[in-house]
């Protein structure tokens, strides 16, 4: 769910030969072939590698179709076609995200890549997480594209970045999740201001506590303002830092 720097090898294509062509099953479009599986969707082309799931591809591309509708309304942008591919195992995940986006999963458990050059590697989630990690990912996606960040690198201030993917996803996909903190928040997440802090907490014993963190202070912060605030400060053509810094001033937060 974090960003992480992408590499020019992601023209490397997972080039997979069509041997059959089925009827088109409601909306999308399925494609066996020797090495996997592609469904073409509204809105998303998933290949899936031999080993996943049967109707996984479907359900993903189903998801983001509906991602499409409700995050992009709420965000109001139309996002391109976004290209998926589904690993079977985490090693196979792991292998392409370093092939593909020259990155480690953060842990034996981590199974989501962020979206680079319009491509989001996926391994063995369960569903839940699928459907909350793909509603988070999807929002990033939307954001980077607002605030014109190519970068692939996960931007500063990132508790709000992360934050605002969690609020959306969330709002769509809460089932299986939890994040309700009572009392004074354990740590301040808002002094979280580089990508570099924000890992490090990552991986101590804050782990996902993180999101939870940033995902509390992000409703605060929406709920201050409106969510059409954010709507209209992600429009303005400003970079994330000049969007932040906007937000933040007319909260009252700084
Ligand atoms: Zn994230």
């Amino acid at each position: 769910m974090d960003r992480r720097v992408h590499c020019s090898l992601a023209a490397i294509l997972l080039c997979v030969a069509a041997v059959s062509v089925p009827a088109p099953a409601g909306a999308q479009r399925l494609l066996h072939t020797s090495a996997g599986t592609k469904v073409e969707g509204a809105h998303a082309s998933i290949w899936s590698e031999r080993g996943v799931p049967k109707g996984r591809a479907a359900a993903v591309g189903g998801e983001i179709d509906r991602l499409f509708t409700h995050i992009g309304h709420d965000l109001e942008d139309a996002p391109p076609r976004l290209r998926v591919r589904l690993f079977a195992s985490h090693l196979a995940f792991a292998r392409a995200l370093w092939s593909l986006q020259d990155a480690h999963p953060q842990s034996s458990t981590d199974n989501t890549s962020s979206v680079g050059h319009g491509m989001l590697l996926l391994g063995p989630l369960p569903a839940a997480y699928l459907r909350h990690n793909l509603a988070h990912v999807y929002t990033e996606w939307i954001i980077d594209r607002l605030t014109g960040n190519h970068t692939d690198a996960l931007p500063s201030i990132p508790w709000l970045y992360d934050g605002l993917a969690e609020y959306e996803a969330y709002r769509y996909e809460p089932a299986g999740m939890h994040c309700t903190l009572k009392g004074p928040s354990p740590f301040g997440i808002t002094k979280v201001l580089t990508a570099r802090q924000w890992m490090v907490l990552r991986a101590g014993p804050l782990g996902s506590l993180e999101y939870c963190l940033a995902y509390a202070q992000a409703r605060a912060l929406v709920n201050r303002l409106g969510w059409s605030r954010i709507e209209w400060a992600l429009h303005r053509g400003w970079a994330w830092p000049v969007l932040v810094r906007h937000l933040l001033v007319r909260s009252g937060t700084r």
